[in-house]
């Protein structure tokens, strides 16, 4: 029997109702008695590191848990995380890039009802998330949600109330459950290098959603706060030019100082693609701008921190970011 580490980190999925709303509560131990088949699958032992609302949790928790699977790989087949949905697809990928080429699963799940609502997604998610675990074509981080496996960069949270919260964006789905059959489309790759973990994270990284007519002024004053900026723009992507060069301008400072600055889209599919545009090209050609093609902001967000954890080297930054992780793959 395969054995494998649940580690249990709050989320609605362990919440229970309180005056001020709903908060975790519920621990790893009563989760797993609410879903007593996974005894049948596999053997469990538990850790409950956080009992937290993932919107209080961040890249210092991402680093404690990769830590914890980090010294328990050798003793476990797998590992099954449950974890709060608003911020789970930030985790999930932050979890790539610290655990790379992990032929063990590291599943994530939770649910948009605690589990013990009746008519509650948890129970469902909990127990699929180790049926995947525990499957020969399991690997590397995952992210199990209503019936669906998604690879863990590729995850975001799209849907606020509805069991379907999560989708794979721009990206097959690894596998996906028809009734309790599991039907997998992504196998583990052939040929992984060793499992291989990382431990830091450069948390300075700032998100700067374009908005029609906004003011290029901001840019500086982020500067003193934050080693890379991600901008979000409109489309394929571009920079803005209201009348004077003020776009270009601070982008070209923030560049020239040492900074990095990834460009992406913020329509939810297809991507970026800057050369496409003059208002891209320009930009793209002349200021050294990283592009963050089909990625999801999330994966580039945690992408960016691993590796400003790993380097200062601007041309290394950009090698880094524009290197798959995982072979074979696109992030
Ligand atoms: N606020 C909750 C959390 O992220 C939402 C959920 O788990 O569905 O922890």
């Amino acid at each position: 029997m395969k054995k494998i580490l649940f580690i249990a980190t709050g989320g609605t999925i362990a919440s229970a109702k309180t005056e001020n709303g709903l908060t975790p509560a519920i621990t790893s131990e009563e989760l797993l008695n609410a879903v007593p088949q996974v005894k049948n699958l596999c053997a469990v032992d538990t850790v409950q590191p956080y009992s937290l609302d993932s919107t209080n949790m961040c890249w210092k928790q991402w680093i404690h848990v990769a830590e914890i699977i980090r010294d328990s790989y050798a003793k476990y087949d797998g590992f099954v995380i449950a974890h709060g949905t608003d911020t789970m697809a930030y985790t999930a990928a932050a979890l790539s890039y610290m655990v790379q080429n992990s032929a063990k699963p590291v599943v994530l799940t939770g649910s948009q009802k605690s589990i013990y609502n009746r008519d509650t997604d948890a129970r469902n998610n909990l127990y699929r998330a180790f049926v995947y675990a525990v499957s020969d074509g399991a690997w590397g981080v995952q992210l199990v949600f209503d019936n669906k496996v998604i690879l863990g960069t590729r995850a975001r949270k799209t849907r606020t109330r509805s069991f379907n919260a999560f989708s794979s964006i721009d990206y097959p789905e690894t596998a996906v459950f028809r009734d309790t059959r599991l039907v997998t489309f992504l196998r583990r790759p052939m040929d992984q290098p060793p499992v291989r973990f990382y431990e830091r994270l450069e948390p300075a990284v700032f998100v700067l959603r374009l908005v029609p007519g906004m003011r290029a002024d901001i840019i500086p004053l982020l500067a003193p706060h934050y080693r890379a900026l991600v901008l979000e723009s409109f489309g394929v992507g571009g920079l803005p030019c209201y009348g004077d060069e003020s776009f270009y301008n601070a982008v070209r400072d923030w560049v020239e100082s040492g900074r990095v600055i990834v460009m992406t889209t913020q329509v939810p599919h297809e991507g970026s693609d800057m050369e496409v545009y003059q208002v891209g090209h320009r930009a793209k050609r002349e200021l050294g701008l990283i592009e963050a093609y089909s990625m999801t902001s999330e994966a580039v967000v945690t992408k960016l921190m691993w590796i400003l954890g790993q380097t200062d080297d601007s041309a290394e930054i950009r090698r880094l970011f524009q290197t798959p992780v995982q072979k074979d793959q696109i992030f």
